[in-house]
């Protein structure tokens, strides 16, 4: 098969490359330097695809992901780890489509919800530190030959590109290949604090002062957060810092006080559907993962890779 290459270097562009070149394939990563708008970074990340419409084909890809991201829990230096947890829901009806099978799957009793909460269960669920994880999956990457090269793209140069090409650009992808849909920024906040041994985390999308997560990781807890359509500003707001402790302080009491050790801002690639399928001659799209890029992430680049390679 001809030389593929894969446009990105986020958690979708690496897991592509890795399926590819594990099916023995010469694949070639091209990657704009790194930009504030890198939204892989960022993620907090816990397995649970948020921000993305629960269609058939998101449900077989977020399964696949978690089945792939439980076994690489038990791989040392993945930045992988699995960890009980309590989502809490607070809209009726509430979808839970996405929890097939969770280990550890159990509903809270009601005397123990949160004021307000209309229900909420815990489960053990895939828990990705993401700089740990970027870093290990590039390693795996280059081991199986995968080339890199930096390079910010335009769409004359995509379509100038021989061989197979994906597209895996998340929010900026609209500018190398044409779309009617054009990916749009949902922008999030978090603050990391030091983890002073918390292991369970914490979900409460709808929380009345504004979304709230708690998501420990090895060294630090991921605080977050804001979800704001169509602001592309990467800037650390004061106020939303503040708001965001405040909220996971009162949920997650054992995080007040604790040292800040980071924080960041930046954007979902959202979208209206993610994009995954033929788009030109020889070219491919897969982006537009909005909240969910990690969550779907080995499922989706298992599907491009079948199509790819179906031709
Ligand atoms: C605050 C926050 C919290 C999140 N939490 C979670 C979570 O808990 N769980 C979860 O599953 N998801 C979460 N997400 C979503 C997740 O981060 C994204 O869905 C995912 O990272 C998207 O990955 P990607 O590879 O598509 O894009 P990105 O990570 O943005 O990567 C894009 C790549 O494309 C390259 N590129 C862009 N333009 C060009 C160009 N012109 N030429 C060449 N290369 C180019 C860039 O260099 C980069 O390598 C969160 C996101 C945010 C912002």
């Amino acid at each position: 098969m001809a030389a593929v290459t894969v446009i990105g270097a986020g958690v979708v562009g690496l897991s592509v490359a890795h399926e590819f070149a594990d099916a023995g394939h010469d694949v070639t990563v091209v990657h704009a330097p790194p930009d504030p708008l890198d939204a892989s970074p960022l993620a907090g990340a816990v397995w649970f695809p948020y921000g993305v419409g629960l269609d058939p084909d998101t449900l077989a890809w977020s399964q696949r992901t978690r089945a792939r991201l439980e076994e690489l829990a038990d791989v040392p230096g993945t930045g992988v780890v699995c960890r009980r947890g309590t989502y809490v829901e607070r809209v009726p009806d509430a979808d839970r489509s996405w929890c097939i099978d969770l280990p550890g799957y159990t509903e809270v009793a009601a005397g123990n919800l949160p004021s307000g909460a209309r229900s909420a269960f815990q489960a053990v669920l895939p828990v990705v530190d993401m700089p740990r994880y970027l870093a290990w999956l590039r390693e795996r990457c280059v081991g199986r030959g995968v080339g890199f090269r930096v390079e910010r793209l335009d769409a004359e140069s995509v379509a100038a590109l021989r061989g197979p090409v994906v597209v895996a650009a998340g929010l900026r992808s609209a500018a190398l290949v044409s779309d009617d849909s054009p990916p749009f920024p949902t922008r999030g906040q978090v603050v990391r604090v030091r983890n002073a041994g918390l292991t369970d985390w914490y979900i409460d999308e709808h929380h009345p002062d504004g979304m709230v997560y708690v998501i420990p990781r090895l060294d630090d807890v991921v605080c977050g957060g804001t979800a704001d359509e169509g602001d592309w500003n990467t800037d650390v707001d004061p106020a939303a810092e503040h708001a965001i402790l405040d909220r996971a302080a009162k949920v997650v009491p054992a995080v007040a006080g604790l040292p800040i050790v980071s924080r960041g801002a930046g954007a979902r690639p959202s979208r209206d559907g993610i994009r995954l399928g033929r788009v030109g001659d020889d070219v491919y799209a897969c982006y537009g993962h909005g909240g969910a890029g990690v969550s779907l992430s080995w499922g989706s680049a298992e599907a491009i890779v079948r199509l790819v390679l179906r031709g």
